[in-house]
């Protein structure tokens, strides 16, 4: 997706503070961090959002959260940290590229919605 903000992120045309990167995936620094420590976790491929999930490339979902781990270790967010994905204009989505936000390094806010 060429108008796509975090595809262009991923192929280096706009910098980014990277902490993790691999074949299929890219984590990087929330550019307007709404906690002590914000990364935002996606996959390399255009997937729009959660709706976009599919049997066929699910996979990659799974491994996110293969590495979601890691990357809280590496962060030393030993306090625990959350993990979220807006779907959708209700949720406030505003890259239509599927993320996981981490959000940690303090206490969160309890309230959810
Ligand atoms: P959403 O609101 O779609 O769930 O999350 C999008 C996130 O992307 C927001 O937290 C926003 O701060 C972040 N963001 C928007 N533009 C950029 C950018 O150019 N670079 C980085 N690193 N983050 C961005
Ligand atoms: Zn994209």
């Amino acid at each position: 997706m060429s108008d796509c903000l975090f595809c262009k992120i991923i192929a280096g045309e706009i910098p980014s503070a990277k902490v993790y990167e691999d074949e299929s995936i890219l984590a990087f620094r929330d550019i307007a961090p709404q906690a002590a420590t914000h990364i935002l976790v996606v996959p390399k491929a255009h997937i729009p959002s959660v709706d976009g999930v599919t049997a066929e490339n699910s996979a990659i979902v799974a491994h996110i959260f293969e590495v979601i781990p890691a990357i809280a270790a590496a962060e030393k967010l030993t306090g625990g940290y959350r993990v979220v994905s807006n779907c959708g204009a209700d949720a406030g989505q505003t890259v239509p590229h599927l993320h996981f936000h981490i959000l940690g390094g303090q206490t969160l806010n309890p309230q959810m919605a």
